[in-house]
This record gives structure tokens, sequence and C-alpha cells, in this order.
């Protein structure tokens, strides 16, 4: 039987964004440098380490990487925070886990926090707010791996071009497996926003997030609700996964023929027959969380630039 899942993969959904970031770069003759810091010995993130490094290196981005102690690391922040040439910071997480990091986190200027995972910017994608200023010229900066979930499900036609900016998925019912704060709480935050009905899963239970009925709220309400996995995920029309053990599998039997399926785990979440029931499988989306990060360094950078012109 022909198999009829298209398969798609994060390189080729990067691409045109990195075109266009290293044809920027070019044209304006700029450089913007972002630095990173690696405060563990965690195989994963020294890999993200390398992979930033080189393709920071293909879009004409300036990468330098700061091998820290992590009982430093706060201070190193603070001091790269004062730097005028740095344009961006970003942190190899974890460092020490918990609330630590996300304290961490906190200690990287919004100016330059390029993950986008800083009070503030966490704090807007909760509520709905876009903007950094009240005039609209500044558009807020969304974490990285969220955001590059968003750019996947636009780039397949998730997103319906026909409604207006900030509704356009009205009418999808979207799982989103995982509820961290770095990835499964904020996306939920933004499909909702986007006017999706999600349903948030984690290990404690299942939350629905939407924007009411009739998508009427401006930003998105969330409600716990008594419900298991078998019920929400046969009624969703994409089911994104990010578990990280390879331990979990979602069952494929349980999946809506047709779904489109995304994992960001570094796990493989799907079992291994998931293309034949999806229409659409996206086995993996760090290539497009790598080109959002650059994304949002060339954009911090135009804002440094912007306000030291004013
Ligand atoms: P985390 O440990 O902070 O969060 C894991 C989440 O999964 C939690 O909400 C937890 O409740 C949920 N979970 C765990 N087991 C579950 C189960 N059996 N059923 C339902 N939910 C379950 O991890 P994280 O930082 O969000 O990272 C998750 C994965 O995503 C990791 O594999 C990580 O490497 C990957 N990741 C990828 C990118 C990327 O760009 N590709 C970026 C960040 C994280």
């Amino acid at each position: 039987m022909p198999v009829s899942c298209k398969t798609v993969l994060a390189s080729k959904v990067s691409a045109s964004f990195r075109e266009q970031m290293k044809k920027d770069i070019k044209e304006r003759n700029i450089c913007p440098k972002l630095v990173g810091f690696l405060a563990n010995e965690d195989p994963a993130a020294i890999k993200y380490a390398e992979w930033t490094a080189k393709t920071c290196a293909e879009t004409g981005v300036a990468f330098e990487l700061r091998k820290v102690d992590k009982q430093d690391l706060e201070e190193k922040i603070t001091e790269a925070n004062d730097e005028k040439e740095v344009n961006g910071i970003m942190v190899y997480y974890p460092v020490f886990g918990g609330k630590q990091d996300l304290y961490l986190q906190s200690c990287v200027s919004t100016l330059k926090d390029v993950e986008g995972l800083c009070h503030k910017f966490v704090y807007n994608v909760y509520h709905n707010i876009r903007y950094m200023d009240e005039t609209e010229t500044m558009k807020c900066i969304i974490p990285c791996t969220p955001l590059a979930c968003v750019k996947i499900l636009e780039y397949i036609g998730v997103y319906n071009a026909v409604l207006p900016y900030g509704n356009r998925l009205y009418g999808r019912t979207i799982t989103v497996v995982n509820r961290s704060e770095i990835v499964g709480r904020p996306l939920a935050a933004m499909l909702a926003n986007d006017g999706a009905r999600v349903y948030s899963v984690d290990v404690n239970g299942i939350q629905l997030f939407t924007r009411g009925s009739g998508i009427r709220l401006t930003a998105h309400k969330v409600e716990d609700i008594d419900a298991k996995v078998e019920d929400v995920v046969p009624q969703s029309d994409v089911v994104i996964t990010g578990v990280p053990t390879p331990k979990y599998k979602m069952p494929t039997s349980l999946l809506k023929d047709g779904v489109i399926a995304i994992n960001f785990s570094s796990s493989a979440n799907f079992e291994d027959d998931i293309k034949s029931k999806a229409s659409i499988f996206v086995p993996s989306v760090g290539k497009v969380t790598v080109a959002m990060l650059e994304r949002n360094l060339l954009r911090l950078h135009d804002y440094q630039n912007d306000l030291l012109e004013q």
C-alpha cells in the first residue's frame, strides 16, 4: 500500500529564513554578535553549541562560545549585558536545573535576550502582547522553539492566511504533549492566542487553552479538564510532542486519520508506523529553532541600533 504521508524536514523549513538572514547581513554590511554561555558538560548542550557555531558562520553572524564555571555564570552574563559589541546572549540549559535556571534566564538583559526567555517576553506571550513599545514599532521576541513550531505550522499551511492575522488558527484543534516553561506552555498559549483549541498534556493532567467561544477573548484562558490522552488526541488535527525520553511513544492508533504530527523532543516520540496515519510528519524542529535564534538576534541588533540613534 503506498504511503501518502509527507515528511517535512526542519532543514527545508529553515532554508528560506537562513537565506533571507544571509542576504540581509551581506547587503547591510553588518555583523551581529551572539555570545553563548556553556556552563555544563551536557552532551546535548555541547552539540547544540557546535551547531549554533556552524549555522552562525554560514549566515554571517559572529558567534563566541564562552565556557564558564556555573558559579560564575551570573556575573559573566551581567558583564556581557554591558558589552556594547554583544547583540545577543544565550545560555545552554540546564545549568543548575529548576528555579535557579529560571532566575538566570531573567538575568539576561531584555534587549539581548535572543532566546526570549526573560520574564518580560514570556509574560507578553502569556498575555498576548505582541509589541514591546506603545507605538508598536518593536515586535516582541518570542521563545525560539515555540516560535519554530509556529513557523513550521505556517509553512505546512495549518495557519489559514484567509483569516485575519491573530485569528489564523481558528477552528483548529491541537494537542501539545509537554508543558515545560521553555517550550510546551508558551507554545500552547501562542497557538490558543492565534485562535486554536489547544489541549496541553503533561504528566499531571490535561489543560485546555482557548480564547473562548467564538474566540471573543483577546488572550487565551486556561481550564483544567478531566480528560485523558485517549479523549483529546483523536480530536486533534495537529499533535505536537516534546517528551524527553525514548520510552515515551504516542500510540499511532489514537491519532486522527490525516493528522499533522510534529516532534520537538530529542527522542522520537511517535511510533515507527506514524506515516501510516499522518498526512504530514515533522520528525524534528531543531534547525528551525536555530534559524529563529538568528532571526531574534538580528531583530535585537536593530532595536539596539535604533535606540542608540534616538
Ligand atoms: P522538560 O523536562 O522541562 O519538560 C518535559 C515536559 O514533558 C513536562 O511538561 C512533562 O510533564 C512532560 N512529560 C514528560 N513525560 C510525559 C508523559 N509521559 N506524558 C505527557 N507529558 C509528559 O523538557 P523541555 O525542556 O521542555 O524539553 C523537552 C524535549 O524537547 C527534550 O527532548 C529537549 O531536548 C527538546 N527540546 C528541543 C528543542 C529544539 O529546538 N528541538 C528545544 C528545547 C527542547
